[in-house]
């Protein structure tokens, strides 16, 4: 991956991670949060019922709808969405301002609802499309969790299709073919001292 050298911006900064429902956005930063616990990693505020093995206050912050709409009232997020027409979705302002202004680069993994609306508010973060191999791939990774039912499935993959279509907005592309690459350059982007960026840079998808 290179990305040019122009416009020079400096960390810390803002790393939004995006890109399809299914693609391995979870999995990424669970993993990312085990093996590099000095990190700082955006944890979302959500309506929606904890999953098995979910923690709360470590995977998300589980809270009540009427929870959720006081701290939008209060302009508590930096951005917020609906999630697949089911459950609200908010990334807390406070924490990720304190992070910037102590100095270190955070990373916040959101939907493209939320990619979108997080431009306003950070328009210097890296904008980052985590992308599957193949359409068909995706496809079998929402199949295979097994954890929604059938009309969610359906419903997941229409906003998957319009997700995808989305890829062209973001600074960079991550081709989702192996976890723990992905991991490595999220890292050197967290990490990079002088990283630059200009919009439509070159995606790491090999060639067809
Ligand atoms: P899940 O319920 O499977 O954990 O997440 C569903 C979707 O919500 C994922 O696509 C994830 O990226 C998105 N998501 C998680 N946290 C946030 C957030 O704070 N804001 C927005 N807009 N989307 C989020």
């Amino acid at each position: 991956m290179s990305l040019h050298t122009s416009n020079p911006r400096s960390a810390p900064r803002a790393i939004v991670l995006s890109g399809p429902t299914a693609v391995g956005k979870t999995t990424v930063v669970k993993k990312l949060r085990a093996a590099h616990p000095e990190l700082w990693i955006s944890v979302s505020w959500t309506t929606r019922p904890p999953r098995p093995r979910e923690v709360d206050g470590e995977h998300y912050h589980f809270v009540d709808d009427e929870t959720f709409d006081r701290m939008v009232e209060r302009g508590e997020f930096l951005e917020w969405a609906v999630v697949h027409g089911r459950a609200k979705y908010g990334t807390p302002r406070a924490p990720v301002e304190a992070a910037l202004a102590q100095g270190r680069s955070v990373l916040l993994e959101i939907d493209l609802q939320g990619a979108r609306q997080v431009r306003k508010s950070l328009p210097n973060a890296l904008y980052v499309f985590l992308a599957p191999p193949s359409w068909d791939e995706l496809v079998r990774r929402l199949v295979g969790r097994g954890t929604e039912s059938e009309a969610e499935r359906e419903r997941r993959l229409r906003t998957a299709r319009e997700e995808l279509a989305a890829e062209s907005e973001f600074d960079i592309t991550l081709v989702n073919t192996d976890v723990e690459q992905v991991c490595r350059k999220l890292v050197d982007l967290m990490n990079s001292a002088h990283l630059t960026h200009t919009s439509g840079s070159p995606s790491t998808r090999p060639e067809a």
